[in-house]
């Protein structure tokens, strides 16, 4: 497994200097664009990590994973899907063109309209402070903190996500007066640090149905859990989720920061760093990686 794993980072290694950090947050910006890790961790407690999988590093839209599977569980199916649908929408993570012009609700909560719509659910029932906590259990990592410099470099160029935030007040998807708490609370958890590592135990939590894989406590429900999966597999890589599906065919969710979380289905999470990105702001070495453990793991939904 470990020469497998070596032999991924070093042919992810390859597409580094194909990609860029995303400078469109400044902190995002500063990063090394070289670091590269992994960690896998199988469903009979095998921990395998090879690279920068220690790193920390911010969240992000994986981060999209938490609240939908919060949401699913704190307000219910229909209220989450009422106004927020799950398609996958084909456009960039932060676009708002087809929210504008031919769809009124946003296509999914993958993206970053969908996500901010779920935030603004959550906003009232339920603190900040309570989704650290259950970000930290669902990660099995009590070391998660907020990143504040990132979070502050986010929310002094919010332009874009408020300017979607704002558009769905207007349609009425997002409660009047709600704008400035929900973009905050969407920020902040996009903030969160993370390790590739941490995403494996996560990914690890999804593969085994929500149960916690060392204490076999059930720490999300079965059909909540079933839900996300679905949607990370259809739109979780963004605008680049169908050719992902084709060639990787594990449901995964990315995110600016350079992180993936991968689940293989009841055999093992995967969690992947590598923050030089592609044009569609998934994780280039990231996407090669798991292109290539697919392959010899023999990971693909289909295969
Ligand atoms: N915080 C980022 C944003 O809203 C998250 C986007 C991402 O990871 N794709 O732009």
């Amino acid at each position: 497994m470990r020469e497998i794993l070596e032999r991924a980072l070093g042919k992810g290694r390859e597409e580094v200097i194909y990609g860029e950090t995303a400078s469109y947050i400044p902190e995002l910006g500063r990063v090394d664009k070289n670091q590269l890790g992994v960690c896998i961790y199988t469903s009979d407690g095998k921990k395998e990590a090879v690279g920068d999988y220690d790193v920390r590093f911010t969240i992000q839209s994986i981060s999209k994973v938490i609240t939908l599977a919060v949401a699913l569980e704190r307000c219910g199916f229909y209220k989450v899907f009422e106004k927020v649908g799950m398609e996958p929408s084909g456009d960039a993570f932060n676009s708002l063109i087809k929210l504008d012009l031919s769809n009124n609700y946003p296509y999914n909560p993958m993206i970053n309209s969908g996500a901010i719509a779920i935030a603004s659910y959550l906003t009232p029932i339920i603190s900040f402070k309570k989704m650290l906590q259950i970000t930290r259990r669902l990660c099995m990592d009590d070391d998660i903190t907020l990143n504040t410099d990132v979070y502050l470099s986010e929310m002094n160029h919010i332009s874009r996500n408020k300017a979607i935030a704002y558009l769905l007040e207007s349609k009425g998807i997002i409660a009047s007066g709600s704008v400035q708490e929900s973009l905050d609370f969407y920020v902040r958890m996009c903030s969160l640090n993370v390790t590739a590592e941490s995403l494996a135990n996560f990914g690890l939590v999804l593969a085994r149905g929500g149960i916690h894989p060392e204490t076999g406590e059930q720490l999300l429900e079965e059909d909540v859990v079933q839900v996300v999966k679905t949607i990370m597999l259809t739109c979780g890589m963004y605008d680049g989720s169908g050719e992902f599906a084709v060639h990787v065919g594990v449901p995964s969710k990315s995110g600016v920061g350079g992180g993936i979380l991968s689940v293989a289905d009841k055999k093992m999470g995967i969690g992947i760093f590598g923050p030089s990105l592609d044009a569609k702001g998934n994780s280039i070495a990231g996407r090669s990686i798991l292109r290539t453990l697919s392959k010899e793991l023999n990971l693909h939904i289909f295969a």
